[in-house]
């Protein structure tokens, strides 16, 4: 999950064909378009089944792909070392997420403090790994959320909501009893079970997913996460299976190049391109810098240069992604940049 790019990052298109930027440009209005009332009511109905359904699996959890089994009211003994209470390390708009996203105005970004990945690398370890932020009730977390929308904002993005997907329905739901409107963002590291997804359906308007890397031998060294890859490709599969069937908006999948893995990185495209082709949008991500473990790492201990993120860049084009976005970054002054 890539939480913390500045504000001031801009995003280019990844193509110039006017085609392709018209239906992009169209995909903002997409998402910006605010659920009428019927579908809030029938959003409505949908969350109060699913949070009957997924509750009971916090007894013995099975909501990501790690499947712990644990009861996560007794200890919070599992992978992602969460209990039941929300946790939250701050409510914030957010606007350098990727264009039909942000908007004008911002996302309403909740981010939720822990993850079911360990990445070396985290660039946001102390809320995902060491969990900090605070408990919040339901009630607070969606008086905090539609204090922020009745100013005015784009989008709500939950940003890794996957082990605490209950609570964040529940908070949710109250927002929607209260006339909230805007698109649903799921901002995830990939690492999700598509079961769960698939009860998503009709609730999450945007999937914003990760695809980390194409090889489980660096995903269990990386990432900590056994069979990323399959798991990864399975659960893209469930998102982009709600957009073809006109009940979610749309799937942006981001990959973050890292220094030295320029081979994954096109592996990774591929795959991309063979499984989905132009059913997703692409967020090529070139913001990679050490944190976390991998500080004094051998590979990863440096950015990632300008040289490597632009091969990576053509190797999409080549492919053939048109629609997406990518990112640039100036190595002199340490700031992401519209370059192209
Ligand atoms: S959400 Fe947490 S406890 Fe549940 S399966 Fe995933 S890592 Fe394990």
């Amino acid at each position: 999950m890539l939480v913390f790019t500045p504000d001031a990052l801009i995003r280019r298109f990844l193509c110039a064909d006017m085609e392709v930027l018209a239906e992009i440009c169209e995909l903002t209005g997409v998402i910006d378009s605010r659920l009428s009332p019927s579908e809030m009511d029938a959003r409505i109905g949908i969350m109060e089944d699913l949070i009957s359904i997924l509750q009971p699996q916090l007894t013995n959890c099975t909501l990501c792909p790690r499947r712990c089994e644990v009861n996560r009211y007794q200890e919070p003994a599992g992978e992602c070392g969460l209990g039941v209470d929300i946790r939250v390390a701050s409510v914030a708009c957010h606007k350098g997420e990727e264009p039909p996203i942000s908007g004008e105005e911002g996302a309403i970004n909740v981010f939720f403090s822990g993850c079911n990945l360990h990445c070396l690398h985290c660039q946001n370890w102390p809320i995902s790994q060491k969990r900090v932020g605070s408990t919040v009730t339901p009630e607070e977390l969606s008086a905090r959320i539609l204090k922020k929308w009745r100013r005015g904002m784009h989008s709500l993005g939950w940003v890794t909501p996957t082990p605490q997907i209950v609570g964040a329905l529940e908070a949710y739901l109250l927002c929607l009893r209260n006339g909230f409107d805007l698109p649903l963002i799921h901002n995830n590291g990939g690492y999700e079970n598509p079961e769960v997804v698939d009860h998503l359906s009709h609730v999450v308007d945007v999937w914003l997913p990760d695809a980390k890397t194409a090889d489980d031998t660096q995903a269990a060294k990386i990432q900590g996460a056994p069979n990323y890859v399959i798991i990864n490709l399975q659960a893209i599969a469930a998102m982009v299976n709600q957009v073809e069937e006109g009940n979610a908006r749309a799937v942006i999948v981001r990959h973050m190049v890292m220094p030295a893995h320029l081979d994954d990185s096109r592996q990774v495209l591929n795959l991309l391109w063979d499984k989905f082709g132009s059913s997703i949008y692409l967020s090529l991500m070139g913001q990679y810098f050490p944190a976390f473990h991998t500080v004094n790492h051998g590979s990863l201990g440096r950015k990632l240069s300008e040289e490597e993120y632009n091969q990576v860049i053509e190797e999409a084009r080549k492919i053939g992604f048109k629609q997406g976005w990518v990112q640039h970054y100036d190595t002199e002054t340490g700031v992401l940049l519209d370059c192209l």
